[in-house]
């Protein structure tokens, strides 16, 4: 049994000063045989990223495993690896391995499969010589229980498609797509959609006769995940998002590439080549790519621009991604019952001390 003490823990209501008890899962107060000094510092539940293709050199394509292993230093404990829009074999392949990856570092939660399902039209730093028109049954079907979320430009998708996924219990996310608003609402209310693939980007934007898919991400439910490396998104659009949203539908993500971490320099984005300067990661053709931002980065960056507190930028890293994927009940916060994954951050979201399943992580360049 352990015990933090001296920390500011925080619940999905707010900061509690109180000794948090855990073995592999949160506890009630014990007798503990090892504490821990929070030193005054920040305790949550670990960070959840439910979009993301890489970090710290390595592409979740090509090495899922030391994406997994070096996530923590970013504060996050488990996560959705995302694959990219690549010849169907690749995808294959790295779902194969996305299945056997040994559970080291922070934890596997399923796969989102970001295409090859989009629209030419935005398709952002995916290849578009690998999209395809949407198909059930060449790849989901097979990795059903491992795919939690599919990205899908709904004016290329029939109806057939929306009902297979939704038997299936995958989220149907709105993303890379230039569906008009008409077409994106009908997919929210009528076809299952429940989720829009970072609001803001490669997608049809809010005009005042056509108000696209951010104007049906804005007029629904669906929940909207966010890129808030302040270079994908303004600030002030993630103030428009914070004041009209409700704040239980937004979650943020870092849509990171394997470069995230590493400062400036050549990499590989889905087999692309993407060149990283000052935080800018952008194809060779100028096209901005995924962002080089981590976890701890975005909810720094979301809570200094929308002026939120801290327990609420937390929820959306945290609470959110677990609810809507239907695991709150085990991850997600620090309630009693629920997995140890738990940070130890600082008011600047500098990672001090990270556990999951209650076993301290080391955060040393491996
Ligand atoms: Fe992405």
């Amino acid at each position: 049994m352990k015990e933090i003490k001296n920390g500011k823990i925080i619940l999905p209501e707010g900061i509690v000063e109180k000794n948090l008890y855990f073995n592999e899962k949160i506890c009630e107060k014990n007798i503990a045989d090892e504490v821990i000094d929070a030193k005054n510092l920040y305790v949550s539940a670990g960070f959840i990223n439910i979009h993301i293709h890489g970090y710290f050199g390595f592409d979740i394509m090509d090495n899922c495993t030391e994406v997994q292993k070096n996530l923590p230093k970013s504060g996050v404990t488990s996560f959705l690896p995302t694959t990219m829009t690549m010849p169907l074999e690749k995808i294959k392949k790295s779902l194969e391995e996305i299945k056997k990856s040994p559970n080291e570092g922070a934890k596997i939660l399923g796969v989102n499969l970001e295409g090859p399902y989009i629209s030419e039209k935005f398709k952002g730093a995916q290849s578009e010589k690998n999209i395809r028109k949407p198909n059930f049954f060449e790849i989901i079907d097979e990795y059903k229980d491992l795919i939690k979320i599919v990205t899908i430009a709904p004016e290329e998708t029939d109806e057939e498609f929306f009902e297979e996924c939704r038997k299936a219990g995958i989220i149907i996310s709105i993303g890379h797509s230039a569906a008009d608003y008409e077409t994106a609402i009908n997919a929210i209310k009528n076809l299952g959609a429940k989720h829009i693939t970072h609001l803001f980007n490669a997608q049809s934007k809010l005009n005042q006769r056509e108000p696209g898919i951010v104007g049906a991400a804005l007029d629904s439910n669906a929940i909207c995940e966010i890129i808030c490396d302040n270079v994908h998104v303004h600030p002030m659009l993630q103030r428009l998002l914070w004041k009209v949203k409700p704040h239980d539908e937004i979650i943020l993500i870092t849509d990171s590439l394997s470069a995230a971490g590493l400062g400036d320099g050549i990499f590989s984005l889905g087999g692309q080549s993407v060149y990283v300067k000052k935080n800018i990661a952008t194809l060779e053709d100028g096209t901005i790519a995924a962002s080089v931002a981590g976890m701890n980065q975005v909810l720094k960056n979301f809570k200094n621009n929308v002026g939120c507190s801290i327990e609420e930028v937390v929820n959306l890293a945290t609470k959110n991604p677990a609810v809507e994927l239907g695991i709150f009940d085990r991850i997600g916060s620090l309630e009693i019952g629920k997995s140890a994954d738990i940070v130890i951050f600082d008011e600047d979201f500098k990672i001090h001390r990270v556990f999951i399943n209650g076993v301290e992580v080391n955060l040393q360049p491996i």
